[in-house]
This record gives structure tokens, sequence and C-alpha cells, in this order.
């Protein structure tokens, strides 16, 4: 009997890339520490020592629920960010604050506005709601937010933007979002989705937090998945005004966040040095890829963020065949980009790996220019 609601079959939902446990026994591989995965945009240098640290002090204390309002996390934050404990929320990676925000925005009949190569996430959270996904194409790779203002209608209740954007990398400066915040309607929530943003150098962070204050239902999202190393844990923030924190928290589970991922996380915000060293592996691994694709000559999309766009051929072709040397990459068909995948920044040794098995595919005539 089906009495499942009807619009659920329609839905989508996210493929994750395959841990690689998942990789090896499928290709019969018995060692996994010779995978590359440079598939998920995760952090090469691993977590923080501090987090791992504080981990190992709080493993035996795991038979008590964790703080359900994330208290410690919060206050730490809010002091860095410095804005109030009332204006930050923890959640589930920033994924969850992103299905958080659907939830207390959208129904049946209303839109979300969003660039076509921007994050999918923004496109199922939508869905799940019933509400349609407005996808505005992209100029150059990156987000046109004039075309963006154009496509809010009166049904509009969210326009999402990536920066830096995932899957293309491309950076919007602060004058253009600032142009963007003068023009935006109010009957429309702006979500700042910064996942990335630690990964620009802090004087190329554009202010975002100001709009929190100037304004309401601004949202500014960020994560401890990409520079601080802690995807497997699954913590990310938000920082709002005050009431949206409230209407956030109407839509959270009481223990939403865990108590290991609250405890390395607050360890991860003392260590600076560890996202410092990040950004530089980052920055010289782009430097890197850039260098061999050009030689290759291969299409890529200048990136900023810990990842890279190239253009392969067929992208699903070269991400499997890639799989067999044990370099794991992303195809991106889903975001209308057949031809390409996209390569996570790793560390050196993994780039060269990456870069040494891209050449092979080249002269074996599987990727082609
Ligand atoms: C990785 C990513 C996220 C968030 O991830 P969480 O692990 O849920 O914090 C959010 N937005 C974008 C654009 C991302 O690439």
């Amino acid at each position: 009997m089906q009495i499942e609601n009807e619009w659920i079959a329609d839905l989508g939902y996210y493929e994750p890339g395959k841990p690689i446990e998942e990789v090896a026994r499928e290709l019969g591989f018995d060692c996994v520490d010779e995978i590359c995965k440079l598939a998920s945009n995760e952090n090469s240098l691993g977590p923080s020592p501090l987090a791992v640290k504080a981990m190992k002090q709080v493993a035996g204390k795991m038979h008590f629920y964790p703080d359900g309002g994330s208290h410690y996390l919060r206050e730490k934050l809010a002091t860095q960010l410095r804005v109030h404990l009332e204006e930050v929320i923890v959640g589930n990676g920033s994924n969850e604050l992103l299905e958080m925000i659907a939830s207390v925005y959208l129904s049946k009949g209303m839109n979300i506005v969003m660039a076509d190569r921007a994050f999918v996430v923004y496109r199922l959270a939508a869905a799940a709601r019933q509400a349609v996904a407005k996808a505005v194409p992209m100029k150059a790779y990156r987000h046109d937010l004039d075309a963006m203002l154009d496509a809010i209608d009166e049904q509009t209740r969210i326009v999402f933007i990536a920066n830096p954007n995932n899957p293309t990398g491309t950076v919007l400066e602060a004058e253009e979002l600032d142009g963007f915040m003068r023009r935006v309607p109010d009957h429309v929530a702006v979500v700042f989705d910064e996942a990335y943003i630690e990964l620009l150098a802090p004087e190329e962070q554009p202010d975002m937090i100001q709009y929190v204050r100037s304004r309401p239902h601004v949202y500014v999202l960020r994560t401890f998945s990409k520079a601080y190393g802690l995807a497997g844990l699954r913590v990310g923030y938000g920082i709002a005004g005050k009431r949206e924190i409230e209407l956030l928290n109407r839509v959270r589970q009481p223990f939403n966040v865990n108590a290991m991922g609250q405890a390395a996380a607050l360890a991860a915000l003392d260590d600076v040095a560890h996202v410092e060293k990040t950004r530089l592996m980052v920055k010289e691994g782009l430097a890197f890829l850039e260098q061999s694709f050009g030689e290759m000559k291969l299409e890529y999309v200048p990136s900023r963020a810990n990842f890279m766009l190239v253009k392969v051929g067929e992208g699903r072709r070269v991400f499997e065949a890639l799989q067999r040397k044990k370099v794991i990459v992303r195809p991106v068909a889903g975001y209308a980009m057949p031809e390409w995948i996209r390569v996570t920044v790793g560390t050196a040794h993994e780039n060269k790996r990456l870069i040494h098995a891209m050449k092979e595919l080249m002269q074996e005539g599987i990727i082609l220019t």
C-alpha cells in the first residue's frame, strides 16, 4: 500500500563521494592507505592535533548526552566573531542548518533562488518542502547576482549564495555582495554559505556578518568540515540575528551536535596554526595544479577554494579510470558538466599522484583535451 506523500517519489538525493574503504573493497585493493581521496574537499592535513587530543579526553564520557545548546562552542565562536551568544547556532554540519532554514521559510508554492552550478543541497532542501528551485545560469562560472535579483518574485523566500562556491571554487568580492544586499527585497531571506571562507586570507574574507545586524533574515553559515579538517564529526555553525536563531531553534533537534564534535571544534578554534598551514597547502596545491593543467593543455576553472574543476572529456569515464589508479575524484555531471571532474587539492604528494595518473590517462587516450 502506498501511503507515503506522492511528491516524495520525485525527490532526488545527495550522492556523496564513497568512503575509501568501500572503493577499496569494490576494486579489490587490499591497502586503503595507498588510495588518494581527492573527492569531497576534505582537508588532507587531517584534523588539528589539538582537536584529536580533546576527543581522546572526552571519549570516556560518551554515556552522557551532549550539551544540547552547544554552550561553550557557541560562546567561543561568539567571542572570536565578535557577535552575541544569542546570534550563534551550531548544527550537525552546516548541512543541518541549511535544512533548518528551509523548514523555517519554505512550503508548497514558494521558491528559492540559487546559481545553477551552486551546491546541490539547496535544491534538495527546497524540493523536500515542495518548493521550487530557480537555478540562475552562472556567468563565467561565477554567481550572476544581477540575474539572481531579477529571478526573485513574490513567492521567493530564500536566496542561497555559496562563497567561495562549490563546485566552481569562484569567489564573490565584497563590493559585489554589498551591491546585491542594497537591492535584495525584504521578503527574501539571504543565506551566505561560507563553507570554504577560512581558505581565503583573512583580509580577503568579505564581511557578511555586518548584514546579520543591518537586516532581518540574513544567515552566514560556516563549517568545521573543510579548513578545520573535521568533516567526520559533522559540526557547522550559523550566525544570524537573535530572532532568526530563535526561529531555527524551533526546528532543531534537542541534541543535534554530538559531544565529541563539540569538544573537537572547541579545540580546533584554538589551533590557528593548523588553519594557516592548511591555507598554505591549498595555495601551493592550486598553483601546482594550475601549472600542471596548463602544461597538459587542459581547461580548468581558476579556484580559490580547496578544489578545482578541470575539463577532461568524459568525466564519468575519467573518474572511473582514475579510481582504478587509486585516485578518487568527483564527476560533476550532476552540475550539468559531464565533460569535467572536480579534484580536491591534497598534499603535495597527493597532487603529484593525481597529475601522474592523469598524464597516464592522457597517453592512454582516456583524457581528451
Ligand atoms: C561541504 C559544504 C558544506 C557543508 O558541509 P557540512 O559538512 O555539512 O558542514 C556546505 N556548503 C558547501 C558549499 C559545501 O561545499
